[in-house]
């Protein structure tokens, strides 16, 4: 009799957490029925299946996606407890703040189930401007020029401070200023998206938009926005103010409306790209199943591929800061034309199909400027200059003279860990971070599980002694 066969293949092990409670636990990876599952042990709580991926072959690829950890100028903390217990940044983390998110406070004008920060008209407060200051400035030594930082909550635009702290911002030398808006105040206010206006270039809003239709917002939000958001992008595209829109994806819910949605933003002169955020287990969100609920980064691609007709498989590639959780795709707008830039550069160039692998390696400056310009780093606003020089890179390429901004849009694809789909290996590269009151600088992923609401980390790592 032949020896039984295991039900899967077992690809890589790795370190993740139980999700009950949050401590460390072994994990497997392992691939089955086209699905890139994790298996994961806790001693005390059992064990867990969590889906990772419904694409083997982009989960491997994203291993081709890697390039040497760009550091911060100076770490936060000591690497004492381990992994994710010591955030930071600490000495360990592989990668400095592309991205930082700074809270303004708690208070906002919607109360969304959904909310990771549990943010409401009565909750909490805004930070006071002296705070502010410290937050900005622990993020400028750490940095040195941030390269994007967005204001967050809450709601931004109701802190009763919020033009004062925008002029805060930039005073500093931060490189791109985002707000990441709920819509609300820009649509009842066309002074207000005038006023913004006036922070261009360098400035961008980050705007919520997660459904052309009114029940998945009644959903997501707790309130129909259709209206909210038409007005918004109305002022938006009147004043011209660099847009992004973000999408809140939930499985069966508003997966189905990507192809519409970017469709949507690809019409108005102001959007510049579309992220799309599969939600994650945090905050209010109640009833959440990780084994049927999870949409997953894979997933997520492969929606895009089949809704929209603007992209194919080479078009949307791993960002190499964060290949993992971060995949990206630029298309070029130009005389009505809507090019996928991987779509003028070739396939040969991108990826290799059949065996999935970076071509360009032979090419040093193609590989230096591709992977500057796929990086959350950049903003639709900045890459013009970046899409500018690869193109140059390519001299049998036509491609726009004047290349401008305007000209830009990008697709993004923006996976946070929880402690269901969480691994090490992964969150020692995240590149999106928020500065924490205290001026630690702390990957979103693992604020939200632990630093948001102070968790006893020390004594979750198993180290804590009563001495
Ligand atoms: S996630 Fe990064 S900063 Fe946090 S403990 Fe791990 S290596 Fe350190
Ligand atoms: S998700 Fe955003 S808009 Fe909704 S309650 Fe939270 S902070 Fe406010």
């Amino acid at each position: 009799m032949s020896s039984p066969e295991r039900p899967y293949i077992f690809y890589e092990l790795t370190n993740s957490l139980c999700s009950k409670c949050l401590k460390k636990a072994e994990a497997k990876i392992i691939f089955q029925n086209e699905n890139v599952y994790m298996l994961k042990n806790c001693l005390e709580h059992g064990h867990e299946k969590v889906l990772i991926s419904t694409d083997i072959e982009y989960y491997k690829v994203c291993r081709n996606f890697l390039k040497a950890g760009q550091m911060p100028l100076r770490f936060n903390t000591k690497t004492e407890f381990g992994c994710p217990y010591d955030c930071g940044l600490c000495p360990d983390h592989e990668q400095h703040s592309c991205l930082t998110l700074l809270e303004l406070g708690e208070r906002c004008n919607l109360e969304c189930p959904i909310c990771y920060a549990d943010s409401g008209p009565s909750k909490g407060g805004f930070r006071s401007l002296a705070e502010i200051e410290f937050m900005l400035d622990e993020l400028v030594k750490n940095e040195g020029q941030p390269d994007v930082v967005q204001l967050s909550g809450g709601e931004p635009t109701i802190h009763p401070e919020f033009w004062k702290i925008m002029d805060l911002c930039k005073a500093r030398p931060i490189k791109h200023l985002m707000i990441n808006s709920n819509g609300i105040k820009i649509a009842q206010d066309k002074e207000f998206a005038r006023r913004l206006s006036t922070y261009m270039p360098g400035f961008e809003v980050y705007l919520q938009f997660d459904s052309l239709k009114s029940e998945p917002l009644l959903q997501l939000r707790g309130v129909d926005l259709s209206e909210t958001r038409r007005k918004a992008i109305n002022h938006l595209n009147e004043f011209d103010v660099s847009t992004t829109l973000v999408v809140t994806l939930s499985k069966g819910l508003n997966d189905g409306e990507i192809g519409e949605i970017i469709d949507f933003a690809l019409a108005q002169p102001c959007i510049r790209g579309v992220t799309f955020q599969p939600i994650q287990s945090a905050g209010r969100l109640e009833g959440f199943d990780p084994s049927k609920d999870r949409l997953t980064l894979g997933e997520v691609r492969q929606m895009i591929l089949a809704q929209s007709s603007v992209f194919r498989p080479e078009d949307i590639i791993p960002v190499p800061c964060h290949p993992d959780c971060i995949a990206m795709a630029y298309v070029l707008k130009a005389d009505g034309k809507t090019v996928p830039l991987s779509g003028l550069i070739g396939e040969d160039v991108l990826l290799n199909g059949g065996r999935n692998t970076i071509q360009y390696e032979n090419d040093p400056a193609i590989k230096k400027r591709l992977f500057e310009l796929f990086s959350l780093s950049q903003t639709p606003g900045s890459s013009s200059h970046a899409v500018g020089d690869l193109l140059c890179c390519l001299p049998r390429l036509e491609h726009p003279s004047n290349l401008s901004y305007k000209n830009i849009f990008r697709v993004i694809i923006m996976e946070f860990l929880d402690a269901y789909n969480f691994d090490v290996r992964s969150v020692k590269r995240s590149c999106v971070h928020i500065v924490h009151s205290d001026g630690r600088i702390i990957p979103f992923d693992t604020y939200n599980m632990f630093y948001r609401t102070g968790l006893d980390v020390a004594a979750l790592s198993g180290r804590k002694t009563n001495a």
